[in-house]
């Protein structure tokens, strides 16, 4: 198998597994525990607290662990909704991941306003237009830092700069940065950011928020005295033990990412462009992570050439894995103003610091003899 589809989820670095196991086998204490056997686990949760704060020059007290990325985002926006009742606006853009634009839409059903800002041909937003959309009564921006589909990159640093200025609270969905790109928290004024543990070599099931120190913040699950009095619920310990390895190794290994992973991407999407005629990216060339490509190809439809690609041992993305299966065209690549067809043509390879040469290799030798082969078909159809 040829997994292409890091942005969806990664596999779990056995180093992170080693990690792990002997909170699921022999040290499972109550991290809430006072006897010695509890406190082991309250100390390893500890340390990964240091470990995702390290990897995003933060606070370890400005760390609460989550159940997922999709925890994350609701909770950043519902706390800032509940700290300060009064503000009954919300601003997001139109590309955002669905952990944000259903909830935006549901709050929308409840009485509060949202302004989903929208984005060019390249997948950036307009920073003048955040700019005009701010409001006295706007009670949290929420934008993306990497678009999980295309990998645009928006202009987080000048975002911040912005709300900051205009007294709004920023969230900012990091899920996809966080172990792709540098982020460091003591330079960026960012009040919350979503990461996930699956996307950067985790298992599925933990995510941690940050929450900048001077923000107040108000839990989204409401128990336990858990997580600082965040977030009620006995600890995951074992997961959260495996983000927090799993931030350190990001941290050590996210100069890769901008190298050989950069280099994977790279080759492929040019060796696409060359072999194939009717080939066109998707996104910002250069504002973009690098481990992604998103490409529109003429002539197909990317769920049979998905499928036909599965065939061939190969894994990658068409739309999000969120959205897959429903009929919709990606709302990202439709807010970029392309046509159903396009966005119906469209798709995504995501790199990962596990993949190899080989790997890019063989999907150039496969990708394109599926696409002749879907073409060839498609227009044997048309003539028959
Ligand atoms: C994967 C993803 C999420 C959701 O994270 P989960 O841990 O799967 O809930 C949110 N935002 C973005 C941009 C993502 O890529």
């Amino acid at each position: 198998m040829i997994y292409l589809d890091n942005n969806a989820t990664t596999q779990i670095d056995p180093i992170v597994l080693d990690a792990m196991l002997p909170f699921l086998r022999e040290e499972y204490g109550n991290p809430s525990s006072a006897y010695s056997f509890g406190k082991r686990a309250a100390k390893a949760i500890d340390r990964a607290r240091q470990q995702v704060a390290a990897l995003l020059n933060c606070q370890p007290t400005e760390i609460i662990f989550t159940s997922c990325g999709t925890e994350s985002d609701n909770s950043a926006i519902q706390s800032a909704l509940q700290m300060d009742p009064d503000r009954k606006h919300l601003i997001t853009s139109k590309v955002e991941h669905s952990a944000i634009i259903k909830h935006a839409d549901y709050l929308a059903r409840r009485g509060y306003e949202v302004t989903f800002l929208e984005v060019d041909s390249e997948g950036m937003i307009d920073v003048d237009e955040l700019q005009d959309a701010i409001r006295d009564d706007t009670a949290i921006v929420s934008l993306m830092w990497a678009n999980n589909e295309t990998g645009v990159l928006f202009p987080i640093q000048e975002i911040a700069e912005i709300c900051g200025s205009r007294g709004t609270l920023l969230h900012t969905d990091a899920v996809q940065a966080v172990g792709k790109i540098p982020i460091d928290l003591s330079q960026t004024p960012i009040n919350f950011l979503s990461m996930s543990g699956h996307k950067i070599h985790a298992p599925k099931g933990v995510g941690a928020l940050y929450v900048d120190r001077k923000t107040r913040f108000k839990p989204y699950l409401i128990g336990g005295g858990q997580e600082n009095k965040k977030r009620g619920g006995t600890e995951n310990t074992a997961s959260l033990v495996g983000c927090g390895k799993a931030a350190e190794i990001a941290a050590q290994t996210i100069a890769m990412e901008d190298t050989e992973v950069r280099a994977f991407r790279d080759r492929l999407e040019t060796g696409l462009l060359e072999r194939l005629s009717s080939v066109q990216v998707n996104g910002h060339k250069t504002k973009r992570l690098p481990n992604t490509t998103n490409l529109a190809i003429d002539g197909i439809d990317s769920e049979g050439l998905l499928l036909m690609l599965d065939q061939r041992g190969i894994c990658c993305s068409a739309g999000s894995a969120c959205t897959a299966g429903s009929l919709e065209a990606s709302h990202v690549l439709r807010a970029m103003g392309f046509s159903n067809d396009r966005a119906r043509g469209s798709l995504r390879f995501s790199f990962g610091r596990f993949n190899t040469s080989e790997d890019v290799t063989r999907a150039l030798e496969i990708v394109p003899a599926a696409v002749q082969r879907m073409r060839s078909m498609s227009r044997g159809v048309l003539v028959s």
